[in-house]
């Protein structure tokens, strides 16, 4: 099967922050796969504006060298590097002095679509806002992208929103949320509203409870002097988890279209109930034989900052009451595993003497690794013997089920900036979205602030601290397996 590319027009992507380590690992090697599908215009370019002083030479070879590191055997030593590198330009500007600007302005061209990736600290947002205005380098149809994170809790991202909004519209504006550019992800939305089968049993009268975890492998490794000032619930829950919960919680939108589905989304998460202290577990890896704990990685022997998160969740309407969303972050966990799991209820009657054990279907969607989605259904047991029941998954892993056309979709960066160049914001968080998310996480953080909350210690390799195992327990429930 041939996978369908479909064209976007011309442009002229901005990467501010072009030299810094997302653009080199991510945002380069998803354009240079786009280049490689035949969806980067000919004579589109993606131009490069960071502090350091270099010309464009410098930073192709810069580009050449991420492609390599970090774009995978696929992309090594491709032949058609060259012909993209060509598509490459840089400007040397600093956000906060004027040289340099004058020279990006001269590079601007009439009738093609503008967009202007903002790969730099929040702190220089507004900044990159005000001279692209002042230098007329932003036109009315300019698309701005920024990344996370917005803001560290409803007040500074009440102030972004407010910085930006003094130059851009909102409809000009795309937060990026790379999980929501995850093809798993949309096919979360394909599944739920593209069949019949689940809608009706989407709800409290049939759902039991839902999990969401993303656990990691790695721990705070270069990032500890951000990661500390953050913690798992800024830097995954306030974004990611909650934007995972909103695409599985939300009413059918009207149109699969920006604001229809940006206002489902926020219905959900104005529908979060407070969450209580003792429906939380905060947890931070030790040290064992093999590996440093948080706090030396950190840098900071007396962090109390929270590298595991395990919450509770309930949304307050007529369709989920009463149904728990587990929510579980973390690093240095057992294992690299990302799923949403929408657990349902167990049979009302079993029919089958002496098969006691409990059965149910549990809908699972995996976003790393091995993309997919399974459904485990109760089936007899092959063979004679009469009727013994086991659960088996009904398996629909891209790879297996797609093949070469799996293979060839795009990753979450590169399918978000030709999003950003067709002007669809529908995979996009809206401005009050972030703003609704920061007042549901702002009370959480404030509490433990209040308390001196100290997390739990974990193993490094486990799944995290035994209190967010009970966290379930308690209520005769248990976490999914985090396995590779
Ligand atoms: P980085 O420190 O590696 O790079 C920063 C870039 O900003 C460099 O190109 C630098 O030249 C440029 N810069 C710094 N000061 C400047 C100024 N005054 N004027 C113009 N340019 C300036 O940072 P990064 O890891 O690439 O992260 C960039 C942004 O993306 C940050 O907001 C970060 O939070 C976010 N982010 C990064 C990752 C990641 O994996 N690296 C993931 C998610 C979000």
């Amino acid at each position: 099967m041939v996978s369908r590319v479909i064209p976007v027009d011309v442009f002229d992507l901005v990467i501010f922050g072009g030299t810094g380590d997302l653009a080199r690992r991510k945002i380069l090697p998803g354009l240079f796969r786009r280049f490689l599908a035949g969806q980067m215009p000919p004579d589109s370019r993606i131009i490069g504006a960071a502090r350091a002083d270099l010309d464009a030479d410098a930073w192709r070879d810069m580009v050449r060298e991420g492609i390599d590191s970090f774009g995978g055997p696929e992309l090594r030593g491709h032949d058609s590097l060259p012909a993209f590198l060509r598509q490459l330009d840089y400007v040397s500007v600093d956000a906060t002095v004027e040289e340099g600007w004058p020279k990006l302005a001269a590079l601007m061209r009439p009738d093609v679509v503008r967009a202007f990736y903002f790969s730099v600290a929040p702190g220089l947002f507004g900044a990159l806002a005000e001279r692209l205005h002042q230098h007329a380098i932003a036109d009315q149809g300019s698309r701005i992208v920024v990344e996370k994170p917005f803001g560290r809790d409803l007040d500074s991202a009440r102030a972004l929103n407010r910085t930006l909004a003094e130059h851009f519209r909102e409809d000009q504006i795309y937060r990026i949320d790379h999980y929501l550019g995850k093809e798993t992800v949309q096919n979360l939305m394909a599944v739920r509203f593209g069949n019949i089968l689940f809608e009706p049993l989407w709800n409290n009268h049939y759902v039991d409870h839902i999990q969401i975890t993303v656990a990691e492998t790695v721990g705070v490794e270069g990032r500890g002097g951000y990661y500390d000032k953050s913690g798992a619930m800024r830097d995954m829950v306030q974004n990611h988890l909650m934007q995972l919960l909103c695409l599985i919680a939300m009413e059918p939108p009207a149109q699969f279209e920006a604001g229809a589905v940006r206002d489902e989304k926020l219905k959900v998460i104005r529908a979060l109930k407070p969450v209580p202290a003792h429906h939380i577990v905060r947890g931070q890896y030790d040290a064992n034989h093999e590996a440093p704990s948080y706090r030396d990685e950190a840098g900071n022997p007396r962090s109390f900052t929270e590298s595991f998160i395990a919450i509770r969740a309930e949304i307050a309407n007529w369709r989920w009451s009463g149904v728990p969303f587990y929510l579980r972050t973390g690093k240095k966990l057992r294992a690299r595993h990302s799923e949403i799991a929408v657990v349902f209820k167990d049979l009302p009657h079993s029919i089958f003497e002496g098969d006691e054990r409990r059965h149910r279907n549990i809908l699972s969607i995996r976003l790393q690794p091995n993309e997919g989605i399974d459904l485990t259904v109760t089936i007899k047991e092959p063979g004679p013997g009469g009727m013994r029941l086991i659960d088996r998954p009904l398996d629909m892993t891209f790879a297996k089920a797609l093949g070469e056309e799996a293979a060839e979709a795009p990753d979450a960066y590169e399918r978000l900036i030709m999003d950003v160049i067709r002007g669809n914001q529908t995979l996009f968080m809206r401005g009050d979205e972030v703003e609704a998310a920061w007042a549901w996480t702002d009370p959480i953080i404030e509490g433990w602030e209040k308390r001196n909350d100290v997390p739990k210690l974990y193993d490094s390799g486990s799944s995290g601290p035994d209190d967010a195992l009970m966290l379930l327990h308690r209520e005769g429930r248990r976490w999914r397996d985090i396995r590779a």
